[in-house]
């Protein structure tokens, strides 16, 4: 049965591979569970909307702490703070 065979072959192209795609990347974004999810719901619309999810994260978790130095005593204030923590010295607005 050559149709037996197209459907199979389309169910793997557009329902398993995504879904094994989306497992994958979830995997990496610590919500494989929902990524499959997708995947099994939308295919291939799902591994993209995942794909996205990855580009959103960087950002996000690598973003530069606030930090200055105190001009007294040098060490690290979290900017945007009126008293250092080290010295109690009252800091200059940035
Ligand atoms: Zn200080």
């Amino acid at each position: 049965m050559v149709v037996g065979g197209v459907i199979i072959l389309l169910t793997l192209l557009f329902w398993i591979a995504p879904m094994v795609v989306a497992y994958r990347l979830g995997l990496r974004l610590n919500r494989p569970g929902l990524a499959l999810a997708l995947a099994a719901v939308l295919g291939w619309i799902g591994v993209i909307i995942a794909v996205s999810w990855n580009s959103e994260e960087p950002d996000q978790n690598h973003a530069p702490p606030q930090i200055a130095a105190c001009p007294f005593c040098q060490a690290p204030v979290r900017l945007g703070a009126n008293l250092c923590p080290h010295c109690q010295r009252e800091l200059p607005s940035a």
